[in-house]
């Protein structure tokens, strides 16, 4: 019986957050005496997939399937199921992604599994009692989960697990899941990646937003200046999508796209409850708002109450400078 952790690649390297479902699986695997496994699919590099070693995996199995170098559900459903049944996994990891989720769910109905979404923390594990933490109402509250089925998949909630660097490499072997054409019947035809100078909105570890106290599109280039230099992708809030100062891809929260980077700079965005939902998983955020009762005070870990128009132009200049 093993962990089995699932890595998704991005340009050929492993996705930060699969780094941290590798290191989330990899201590599950600890605490029931086992070792970790990662199942990787498509484009990624095979030094990137021995470095998994880093973060506790022993052994990875990789399908190099081209057809899988875009994200088919049933196919990559069939791919992580053969590995599960390959290692006897009993415990599956993903990370909370559209990717993981989509995955996620349609595993728990074919193996009959227990699934748990938006997981913050290692589970608590006490005989055949196994515990998880889950943020839910948009991580305002979180509930104790107990997973009952023989089979747990987690999918484990962005930036709530340090990434490993133990040490070690891992060694790759070879995975074939005998994939027909009937796997691939949904395929897309085309999948489209919106980028800001080569960075993904979903992916960044940097990103720059701006609301609707920017006044108008014409303002944008204090978020994109900014953006710029601090190699950040650009996001917005609902309004501003809206009204078209800026494209619908960058519009984050409840109805938009979830972003989790390591640094969140929002600028003139009040942070009403469906914003926060979107971005409130990332690690250190920043609010710029000239009201000092603006919501997003209360969520922020930094802040400076002021007018964007005086403070966004001196950190452009601060971050510039930085570079030098
Ligand atoms: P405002 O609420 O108008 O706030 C502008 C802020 O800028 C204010 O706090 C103001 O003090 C500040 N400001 C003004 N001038 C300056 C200045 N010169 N310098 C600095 N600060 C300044 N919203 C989302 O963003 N994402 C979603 O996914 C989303 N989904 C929704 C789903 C539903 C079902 C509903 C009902 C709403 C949703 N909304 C969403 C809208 C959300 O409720 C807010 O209305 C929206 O987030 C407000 O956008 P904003 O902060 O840019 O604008």
């Amino acid at each position: 019986m093993s962990v089995l952790v699932f890595v998704e690649g991005l340009n050929g390297e492993i996705k930060k957050s699969s780094l941290e479902a590798a290191s989330y699986g990899s201590q599950v695997a600890k605490q029931l005496g086992t070792s970790a496994t990662a199942v990787a699919i498509g484009e990624v590099h095979e030094d990137a997939l021995a470095r998994l070693g880093e973060q506790g995996i022993s052994k990875v199995l990789y399908d190099a399937d081209e057809r899988l170098n875009q994200f088919v559900a049933d196919a990559y459903v069939k791919v992580i199921a053969k590995a599960a049944q390959q290692e006897s996994a009993k415990v599956l990891v993903f990370s909370n992604t559209n990717i993981g989720a989509a995955v996620g769910s349609k595993l728990a109905v074919r193996l009959n599994g227990s699934l748990a979404t938006n997981v913050t923390a290692l589970p608590t594990i006490n005989g055949s009692n196994f515990v998880v933490t889950r943020g839910v109402f948009s991580g305002k509250a979180f509930a104790d989960v107990e997973l009952t089925a023989d089979v747990k998949i987690i999918a484990v909630k962005k930036n709530s697990i340090e990434v490993a660097h133990e040490g070690g490499s891992a060694s790759v072997e070879k995975l074939s899941a005998d994939l027909t054409e009937a796997d691939f019947a949904a395929a897309p035809k085309e999948t489209v990646m919106q980028e800001t100078d080569g960075v993904l909105l979903p992916e960044a570890e940097v990103v720059v937003s701006g609301g609707r106290g920017l006044k108008g599109p014409e303002n944008w280039h204090l978020v994109e200046d900014l953006a710029k230099a601090l190699g950040a992708a650009t996001a917005c809030s609902k309004p501003v999508s809206d009204m078209d100062w800026r494209p619908h891809h960058e519009h984050v929260g409840q109805t938009g796209i979830t972003v989790s980077p390591n640094l969140y700079i929002a600028i003139g965005i009040s942070g009403a409850i469906q914003h926060l939902a979107g971005v409130n998983s990332s690690k250190v955020i920043v609010v710029i708002n000239k009201d000092p009762e603006a919501p997003f005070f209360k969520a922020a870990d930094y802040g400076i109450v002021g007018d964007a128009f005086d403070v966004v132009p001196k950190l452009i200049e601060a971050a510039k400078a930085l570079d030098k």
